[in-house]
Formats: structure tokens, C-alpha cells, sequence
């Protein structure tokens, strides 16, 4: 096991990688800028360096600045967390090349599943299910005109390169096709410096399942089930659920298997995720891989009882995983809610200082978060002051140990959402599990109205 990891973000995930170190008996080192000085990672790791200022391009996105704070504190891996460098293939070389283990899966993973059209393709070889739509790249609006005929309207424009829900047009008739595809390739060309794009039949009202899974170096995947992360604005999740409570078990059995193919298709080693568009229909369809642990892995850990961040530690040590597929069980249900420092209903961020801070507690409630009384959010990153994370007996039941912990939870001194999740979880829909990934922003819309 590594005696040193050098955590290379910020915020509750750095926080919730120290702790998972800390259990494992492995040292720390933080990288923070200048802004963090006195953030919580900062602080709890054992050793921290400044990499920068506040600008993400010249603190958690500086490549040097990092390795440079890995060789001075003689890390032996590092962990990249969700965002900034996590999906960056390059890094994950550069970490490689320069003697450290980089906590994630191979660059070659990376690169395959970050490149949409690759990725859909390899998924094709797995007998993974896709959207209909183009084989791959589309090259010209003729090629355009075709497909989507094929397909059948409404479809959607997507960029290879794309992601963060960037770089999609949805377009309803043929008339609009040639304008919003010319667009879709020169915005693909600005944003990602690839004007690849590819075309896809526009699900209407889809729900949005993931399948996390977990590889080793030995060659064994495993799936620990489905989450359900429809309740989502802007294409930001604001609330998931383990287990989904749409799936029978015929289904849940299928997609995740569906789930534990695609991660095989490309020998994934660590943590990843599975994201897929269900039908009402319960026919689902891979849209793409997360090659990183994802915000609402607690959800997953709740029901299943698996450390991730932990064994994304052991298995990048080379340790094989020590339970088979059968071994693995849902227990009750769980649910998180990320908890933002933003108005809640307008979702105008407030940075700024925390002047009081009560995490809620009790039987079945876990907080990952990096907020204190005093701390001052900086208005440089993103506004997730962190989740808290309920298990249940049942979905209903969790429903209510997340109600408790809500109304517990107090942030004063700038805006938080708590609010919008106090309102959503006696919403009579969302109790009733009756939603797609369009219901939150409908019912915001109605809430104004
Ligand atoms: P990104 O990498 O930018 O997150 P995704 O391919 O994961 O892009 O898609 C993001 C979101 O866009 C999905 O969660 C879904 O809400 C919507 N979306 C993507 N593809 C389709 C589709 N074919 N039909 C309907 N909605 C889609």
C-alpha cells in the first residue's frame, strides 16, 4: 500500500479522499491556491502546498505546479478527484511517466470513453445498447439529412469532444438541420477544438440511470447497481437515488449488466460510471462513461456497504478486489442531495462567509462536506458546499431521514438551496418516484408561474 497520496482537488471530495487515507493509514499531502488557504483540505491534510493563485488554470489545472508539489513531498500516487484534471489523459501520462501511480483507470480507457464517437463505437463491439443515430462521426449536412430522417425526429446534435452538457442542439424538423448543424460544428470547433460531431434520436422523456462499476488490475469488473439521477436542472444533478425505484428486477439485472460490459470492453481498473437514458418504456440506451468517482458515489456506498474511494486506492495499489459480482446486495435505499450555496430558486451563486454551520446528524445521515462556521466561500469554483446523504429501509423511509436532516441543516451568512430540497422532497411526484430528467425544471416553471 502507497505511504503518501497527493490529492489533486479541492472542496468535500479532497476532504472525503484525506478521510479514506486517513482509514487506510496513508499520509496526505493537499494542493490548495491562495483562495484555499484556509479551506478544510487544506487543513486536515498532513501536509499542504500552496500550487497557485485563484484561477483554476494557474492552481488546480496547473500540471506543473502539481507534480512539482508531488516531488517535493515524495508523494507515490495521486488521486485527481471529480473535475479539474480527472478525465485528463494527458496528466494521467505525465503522472505515469514521472514515477507516480495515477489513482484512475489507464489513459487508454480515458481516451477512449472521452472521445464520444470512439466511445460509441467501442460500446457497439460490446453489444452495449446506443441511441439510435449515426455509427459515427457525420461529415456533411446531406450525411445529416439522412441520418436524422432515419432516426426520426426531434434528434441531437452532439461534439465528439464534448461534456458538462456543452456542445448539444436538440432540433426538431429538417428546415432547422442545416443552420443548427453548421453551428453545432463551428461551436464544437471553438469549445473543444474538434469539430467532430455526431447525431442522435432525441429522447423525449428519459430518465437518467448510471450504473457505477469497479475493476482491478487483474482483470475483474464488477457493478454495484444502478443510481437514478433524473432530478436534474440544467443537466446539473441537484438529488440521486440508489436504487432506482423504476427498475424490476428483469431490468435492473440487464442494464447493469450492460454496465459491467461496457467497463469490460475497455479493461477499466478503478471506479467509473455508466450513464444511460431510460425510456418509460424501460428501454435504455448508453450516452456515455465517467472514467472518474462521481459526486453522488455515497448513494451507491450506502446501499452496498463498498468503501469506493477506498478501493479506487487498493486496486491503483494493485490489491485485488476481494468479492465477486455475487457477494454484492442492495440494502434499503439511499439518497443525496447536494446542498449549494446558491439562491434556491433563482440558482444565483452566494459566495461569501458561512457565519453559522449545522451539519445534521443521527442514525442513517452522513455529510461529506469541506464547510465550517467562519469559512468564506470563494467565488472562483463551483457552489457545492457538499451532501448529505441519507439510507433508509425503504425508498419511503430514506424520504423521511432526509426530511429530518434537512430541516437540521443550517447555513446562514450566504444563500443555499436547502430550501428547494425541503420543497422537492414533499413534492407528491418525487415521492411517488414519478419523474423524468425534465421534472424539476417543469416544476420550477409551474412554481413561478
Ligand atoms: P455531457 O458529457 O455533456 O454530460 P451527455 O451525453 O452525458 O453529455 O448528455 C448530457 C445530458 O443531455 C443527458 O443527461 C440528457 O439529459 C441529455 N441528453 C443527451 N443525449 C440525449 C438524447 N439522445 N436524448 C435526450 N436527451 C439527451
Amino acid at each position: 500500500m502507497f505511504h503518501k497520496v497527493l490529492i489533486a482537488n479541492r472542496g468535500e471530495i479532497a476532504v472525503r479522499i484525506i478521510r479514506a487515507c486517513k482509514d487506510l493509514g496513508i499520509r496526505t499531502v493537499a494542493v490548495y491556491s491562495t483562495a484555499d488557504k484556509d479551506a478544510m483540505h487544506a487543513r486536515l491534510a498532513d501536509e499542504s502546498v500552496c500550487i497557485g493563485p485563484a484561477e483554476t488554470a494557474k492552481s488546480y489545472l496547473n500540471i506543473p505546479a502539481i507534480m512539482a508539489a508531488a516531488e517535493v513531498t515524495d508523494a507515490e500516487a495521486i488521486h485527481p478527484g471529480y473535475g479539474f484534471l480527472a478525465e485528463n489523459a494527458e496528466f494521467a501520462d505525465i503522472c505515469h511517466e514521472s514515477g507516480y501511480v495515477w489513482i484512475g483507470p489507464s489513459s487508454h480507457s480515458m481516451r477512449t470513453m472521452g472521445d464520444k464517437v470512439v466511445a460509441k463505437q467501442t460500446m457497439e463491439k460490446a453489444k452495449v445498447p446506443l441511441v439510435p443515430g449515426s455509427d459515427g462521426a457525420v461529415c456533411d449536412v446531406d450525411e445529416a439529412k439522412r441520418i436524422a430522417r432515419q432516426a426520426g425526429y426531434p434528434v441531437i446534435i452532439k461534439a465528439a469532444a464534448g461534456g458538462g452538457g456543452r456542445g448539444m442542439k436538440v432540433v426538431h424538423s429538417e428546415p432547422a438541420l442545416v443552420g443548427a448543424f453548421l453551428i453545432a460544428q463551428s461551436e464544437a470547433r471553438m469549445f473543444f477544438g474538434d469539430d467532430t460531431v455526431y447525431i442522435e434520436k432525441f429522447l423525449e422523456l428519459p430518465r437518467h440511470i448510471e450504473v457505477q462499476v469497479l475493476g482491478d488490475k487483474h482483470g475483474n469488473v464488477v457493478h454495484l447497481f444502478e443510481r437514478e439521477c433524473s432530478v436534474q436542472r440544467n443537466n446539473q444533478k441537484v438529488l440521486e437515488e440508489a436504487p432506482s425505484r423504476f427498475l424490476d428486477e428483469a431490468t435492473r439485472q440487464k442494464i447493469c449488466k450492460a454496465g459491467a460490459d461496457a467497463a469490460r470492453a475497455v479493461n477499466y481498473v478503478g471506479a467509473g460510471t455508466i450513464e444511460f437514458l431510460m425510456n418509460p418504456d424501460k428501454s435504455f440506451y448508453f450516452i456515455e462513461m465517467n472514467t472518474r468517482i462521481q459526486v453522488e458515489h455515497p448513494v451507491t456506498e450506502a446501499i452496498t456497504g463498498v468503501d469506493l474511494i477506498e478501493w479506487q486506492i487498493r486496486v491503483a495499489a494493485g490489491e485485488a478486489l476481494n468479492f465477486k459480482q455475487e457477494d454484492l446486495s442492495i440494502n434499503g435505499h439511499a439518497i443525496e442531495c447536494r446542498i449549494n450555496a446558491e439562491h434556491p430558486f433563482k440558482f444565483i451563486p452566494s459566495p461569501g462567509k458561512i457565519s453559522i454551520y449545522h451539519a445534521p446528524g443521527g442514525r442513517s445521515v452522513r455529510v461529506d462536506s469541506a464547510a465550517y462556521a467562519g469559512y468564506v466561500i470563494p467565488p472562483y469554483y463551483d457552489s457545492m458546499i457538499g451532501k448529505v446523504i441519507c439510507h433508509g429501509a425503504n425508498r419511503a423511509n430514506a424520504i423521511r431521514v432526509m426530511q429530518r436532516a434537512i430541516h437540521e441543516m443550517i447555513i446562514e451568512g450566504i444563500q443555499s438551496n436547502l430550501e428547494l430540497h425541503r420543497r422537492l422532497l414533499a413534492n407528491p411526484a418525487f415521492q411517488a418516484g414519478d419523474f423524468n430528467i425534465h421534472f424539476l425544471e417543469n416544476w420550477l416553471k409551474e412554481m413561478n408561474a
